[in-house]
């Protein structure tokens, strides 16, 4: 049964190891077994499943998946916590711990090796500093999973919902909205950690849209569009896309789009839809 996930055993597997947290790798682990059965229930873990975990720490939501999941692979960039989560995830045979740097691992090929292809469920606590490039791995690197369930800032997570119109609104927002289903889980109170974090964090469940996406052309110029509107958000749309280097339109080009889709040609990209962003790439591709 998982021992960790209250703060008493937490600091005895701490103090055993001499284990000092590196600000530089978001350390903040859970200490509070109710989360952890509620992080892995809001990710819907089967015996049918296998799982990635970022970023295990001493192994304590590992411990809490590896009861519930056919197989857990955890990643984990820490020297220090390597023989830490050997000694912690002992008794379990359906765990693997690699030890490397999860920008470095090609995902898609650990997902189809382990898991034969089929989709994965990603479940971690995540590393704040690197939130954004580790979501935008999984979503653009055709990594094959059923859902992401992390746990990352509220503030990340309010970006991740938001539409058109609001101060949130940006290239994350649509990444995460074409490729998933968003839904906040859980808000999550800094007590919940040990060492407290500075601000307020939500899990957020990212449930793959599959087949079910916005139609588009060119997938790959719909987000370089997408970033060239965000880039230079204070400027109209028209001004913004022709100024993008790696964007060959004219400003005319981008005009006649905005005009044929029924929109001000001084309209600004943050408020446009995904479906908008879609229709104007379909248009000037
Ligand atoms: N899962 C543990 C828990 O909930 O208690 C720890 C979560 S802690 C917020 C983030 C973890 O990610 C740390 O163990 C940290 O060392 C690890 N980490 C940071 N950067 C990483 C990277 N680039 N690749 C893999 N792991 C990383």
């Amino acid at each position: 049964m998982a021992y960790l996930g209250n703060p008493t055993n937490t600091v005895a597997v701490l103090n055993t190891y001499g284990f000092r947290f590196q600000k530089k790798y978001g350390q903040n682990f859970l200490i509070d077994s109710n989360i952890l059965e509620n992080i892995v229930d809001a990710a819907g873990v089967t015996k049918d499943d296998m799982v990635l975990e970022i970023g295990p720490g001493i192994g304590t939501l590992t411990q809490y998946l590896a009861e519930r999941a056919r197989q857990v692979v955890a990643v984990e960039i820490d020297d220090n916590l390597i023989p830490i989560l050997q000694h912690t995830l002992s008794e379990y045979d359906n765990v693997t711990v690699i030890h490397n740097d999860v920008l470095k691992v090609d995902l898609k090929a650990l997902a189809d090796e382990k898991n034969g292809g089929k989709p994965i469920k990603v479940v971690a606590n995540l590393p704040y500093y690197i939130t954004t490039p580790i979501i935008m791995e999984l979503l653009e690197k055709g990594v094959p999973f059923e859902s992401l369930t992390v746990m990352v800032q509220k503030e990340v997570a309010d970006r991740m919902q938001s539409g058109p119109g609001s101060k949130d609104y940006g290239a994350l927002s649509l990444a995460v909205q074409y490729y998933t289903e968003p839904c906040v889980k859980l808000e999550v109170s800094p007590n919940c950690f040990m060492p407290r974090p500075n601000v307020g964090s939500s899990v957020i469940r990212l449930t793959n849209k599959k087949d079910n996406r916005v139609s588009v052309k060119n997938e790959e110029m719909l987000f370089r569009v997408i970033r060239a509107a965000f880039n230079q958000r204070r400027k109209t749309l028209a001004n913004a896309l022709s100024n993008a280097s790696n964007l060959s339109c004219n400003r005319n080009d981008v005009v006649d789009a905005l005009l044929k889709m029924g929109l001000s040609e001084s309209i600004r990209g943050e408020v446009l839809t995904l479906e908008q962003f879609a229709l104007l790439t379909d248009l000037l591709g």
